[in-house]
């Protein structure tokens, strides 16, 4: 993911409207690029805070924490997401797998 890509998407990250597709170039780029991980944190703070003091004034909060947080979530989606479709590979080429040896089956019954 480009820079501007990463620039783009912060707004949605922030409010949590980010597409699934992107969590892992987003969280890999945010990890990468110390530039665009201030520009995240500062949108980040100022939409997460501005929500916060609002809402609960008198607590404490821990923003930078709850970004990282946010982030690692994002990353676990992304993995599980990787694994899921790596899954699917395996299930497909297992049922190509069992269509060849029943076929050859059929043969070995027909020979
Ligand atoms: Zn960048």
């Amino acid at each position: 993911m480009k820079c501007n890509e990463f620039v783009g998407l912060i707004p949605h990250f922030v409010d949590d409207s980010l597409e699934q597709i992107h969590y892992e170039g987003f969280v890999k780029h945010a990890r990468e690029c110390s530039e665009c991980k201030d520009e995240l944190e500062i949108h980040y703070m100022v939409q997460v805070g501005l929500e916060r003091i609002e809402e609960e004034a008198a607590k404490s909060f821990d923003i930078e924490g709850e970004l990282h947080n946010r982030l690692q979530r994002y990353e676990r989606i992304a993995d599980k997401q990787f694994k899921r479709s790596v899954y699917m590979k395996i299930v497909l080429v297992l049922a190509h797998l069992s269509a060849i040896i029943s076929v050859v089956q059929v043969v070995s019954v027909l020979l």
